[in-house]
C-alpha cells in the first residue's frame, strides 16, 4: 500500500514536471507576463558587446555607397537587390533561387551543429530586446521584482511618469528602427526624402513608416518573447532541427541532480544560500530539507536561473522549444556556483551526448565535417556571385524567319538582342562574331554605351559564307565586348539550307 503511494507520487510528481502549453500561457490561454531578473555576467557582457557591434553595422550600413548604389538594398517593390555592392536584377533568377536553397541549406546545418545560437547572439528580435528595450525598462523601472510591484500597484503619479517615459522612448527607437528598416527596402536616399519633404507628397511612405513604427513598438513592447515561441517560423522549426549532438544552452543534469536546497551554515559570516533566494524573493532556505539518504547533486534549487529567463522556462527539465539560448540562466548559475564554492558550467554550451558521457566535446569530428559543407557552400556562392557578369545578354533569332540570300556566295540570318547592365557602372558595349568567320551588320545604331541597371534592345545580321555553313543549323559565338575586353559570350544557331541544297 505504501509502495502504491510512492508510486502514484512519482506519478504526480512526473505530471507536474511536463507542460502541455508554452511556459507563458497558463491553463486558461492568458498571457502570462513574465518578469525577468536583470542577467549580469560574462556571458551578457559578451552579448553586449557584440549588441553594440550589430547596432553600429545596422546603423552605419544604409549610408554606405559603392558606384552610387546602397551597399545593402532588399527593393523587393521594384525586384533590385543590392547585396555588399553588387547589383542583382530580376534576371538574375537562378542566382537568387542557388543562394535561397544554400541559405536553407546553411541554417539546417547550422541548427544541427550550433543549436540557436543565431537567436541568442545576433537574431535582431533578440539583441533589440534583450540588449535595448529590456535594458530601457530596467533603467526605468527598476529591476524584475521592481516592475512586478510596479504593475501590480495603484496609478499613482510615480507610476504614470516611468510608464510615460518608458513607452515614449520605446516608441521613439521604434520610429528610429522603422525608417532604418525601410531604408534597407527603399534606400536612406528615399526615406531621407520622405523625412524633408511635405507629407502630402509622399503620404504612401509616411502611412509605411507609421505602420512600420507601430509594429516594432508592439513587438518590443507587448509581444517580446511570444515572437520567438510562437510567430517566428525558425523557433518552431528547433523541433525538426535539433539533434542529440546540437550544441545548446543545456542543464548539466549528472552533475546536478538530485538538487536540494543548501544546508545553511552558522559561521556568523554572511549566508550565500540566503543571499541567492533573496535575489530571486524566495522564502530562505530549509536548515534540514537536503540530503536525506542520497548525497545531493550540485544544483542547489535557487531558481535563478528561472527568475532570469526571459521566456519563463526551466533549463533544467531540459532543451524546450521556448529556449533562444540567450544564455542568461548560464550567467546566473556561474553566479550561484561562485558563491557556494562550486565549479561554474552546471548550466552551459554543451550537446545532450556531451552531458550523458561527461565529456565536453564541442567540436566532434560531426561538427567539423559539418562546418566544412557549410564553409565550402559559402565558398561555392562566393565564387558563382564573384564570377557573375556584369551583363546578361539575350540573343535570338527573329522569329519566323530563315535566311536571306544576300548573293551568290552569302546568306543572312536576322536576329534580336537585349543586353542588361547588372554593373553599378555605365559601360559602352558591342557586339563581336566570334565563330564561324563572318560578319555583323547592325539594324539601326550600336548598342553603344549602357546606363547601370539598364537595358538596351535592338536587332542586327549575321552574314556568313555559304561555304561556312555546316549543315541547316549552324553554331555560332557571339561576343559582348567593353572597350574591346570581352565581357559576356552567347552561343545561337544560324539558319541554312542544309546540305543537299547547299550542293545542289
Ligand atoms: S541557478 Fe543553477 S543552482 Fe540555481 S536552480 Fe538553476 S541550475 Fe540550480
Ligand atoms: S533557458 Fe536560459 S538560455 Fe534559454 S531562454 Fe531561458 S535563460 Fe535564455
Amino acid at each position: 500500500m505504501r509502495d502504491e503511494q510512492n508510486n502514484w507520487d512519482n506519478i504526480i510528481e512526473d505530471t507536474e514536471e511536463y507542460r502541455d502549453q508554452i511556459a507563458t500561457v497558463d491553463h486558461e490561454g492568458k498571457r502570462i507576463w513574465i518578469y525577468p531578473k536583470k542577467p549580469q555576467g560574462r556571458y551578457y557582457n559578451a552579448r553586449t558587446w557584440v549588441s553594440l557591434v550589430f547596432m553600429a553595422i545596422f546603423l552605419i550600413m544604409p549610408f554606405i555607397k559603392e558606384n552610387g548604389e546602397q551597399f545593402l538594398l532588399l527593393n523587393i517593390l521594384e525586384r533590385k537587390f543590392v547585396l555588399f555592392g553588387l547589383l542583382f536584377t530580376p534576371q538574375d533568377f537562378h542566382l537568387f533561387v542557388l543562394a535561397t536553397l544554400t541559405f536553407i541549406v546553411f541554417i539546417i546545418l547550422f541548427t544541427v551543429v550550433y543549436g540557436r545560437l543565431f537567436c541568442g547572439w545576433v537574431c535582431p528580435q533578440t539583441v533589440f530586446l534583450e540588449m535595448y528595450f529590456r535594458k530601457i525598462e530596467y533603467w526605468i523601472e527598476g529591476d524584475a521584482n521592481a516592475q512586478r510591484r510596479l504593475d501590480n500597484g495603484p496609478w499613482t503619479a510615480e507610476k504614470i511618469r516611468k510608464k510615460a517615459l518608458k513607452h515614449i522612448i520605446f516608441f521613439a527607437i521604434a520610429v528610429v528602427v522603422a525608417n532604418y528598416f525601410l531604408a534597407y527596402i527603399i534606400g536612406m536616399d528615399s526615406v531621407l526624402q520622405i523625412i524633408r519633404e511635405p507629407m502630402s507628397e509622399h503620404f504612401g511612405g509616411f502611412v509605411a513608416m507609421l505602420v512600420f513604427s507601430g509594429v516594432f513598438y508592439l513587438v518590443f513592447s507587448r509581444l517580446r518573447e511570444q515572437v520567438c515561441t510562437t510567430i517566428c517560423p525558425y523557433g518552431r522549426l528547433q523541433d525538426v532541427l535539433l539533434v542529440k549532438e546540437s550544441i545548446v544552452v543545456a542543464y548539466d543534469y549528472v552533475r546536478g541532480e538530485p538538487r536540494g536546497k543548501l544546508r545553511k551554515q552558522n559561521t556568523g559570516t554572511k549566508d550565500p544560500v540566503t543571499e541567492i533566494q533573496s535575489a530571486v524573493g524566495q522564502a530562505p532556505a530549509s536548515t534540514t530539507g537536503t540530503t536525506g539518504e542520497t548525497p545531493l547533486g550540485d544544483c542547489i534549487d535557487c531558481k535563478l536561473c528561472i527568475a532570469v529567463c526571459p521566456t519563463g522556462i526551466d533549463i533544467r527539465n531540459g532543451t524546450q522549444l521556448e529556449c533562444v539560448n540567450c544564455t542568461a540562466c548560464m550567467d546566473a548559475c556561474d553566479a550561484v556556483m561562485d558563491k557556494v564554492g562550486r565549479p561554474r558550467d552546471l548550466i552551459r554550451y554543451d550537446s545532450m551526448t556531451g552531458i550523458k558521457s561527461g565529456r565536453r566535446k564541442i567540436f566532434t569530428p560531426r561538427v567539423l565535417a559539418y562546418t566544412g559543407v557549410l564553409i565550402a557552400l559559402v565558398v561555392v556562392d562566393a565564387i558563382l556571385i564573384a564570377n557573375r557578369g556584369i551583363v546578361e545578354t539575350i540573343i535570338l533569332r527573329s522569329p519566323g524567319q530563315t535566311y536571306q540570300q544576300k548573293d551568290e556566295t552569302h546568306l543572312t540570318n536576322l536576329y534580336t538582342y537585349t543586353i542588361i547592365n547588372k554593373s553599378t557602372e555605365e559601360i559602352p558595349v558591342q557586339l563581336h562574331l566570334v565563330s564561324p568567320e563572318g560578319k555583323i551588320q547592325m539594324v539601326g545604331q550600336e548598342p553603344g554605351m549602357l546606363e547601370k541597371g539598364t537595358k538596351k534592345q535592338g536587332a542586327f545580321f549575321v552574314e556568313l559564307e555559304k561555304d561556312e555553313l555546316a549543315g541547316r543549323k549552324t553554331p555560332v559565338v557571339i561576343e559582348v565586348l567593353s572597350d574591346g575586353k570581352k565581357i559576356d559570350e552567347v552561343e545561337t544557331n544560324f539558319l541554312g539550307p542544309g546540305k543537299r541544297q547547299h550542293q545542289h
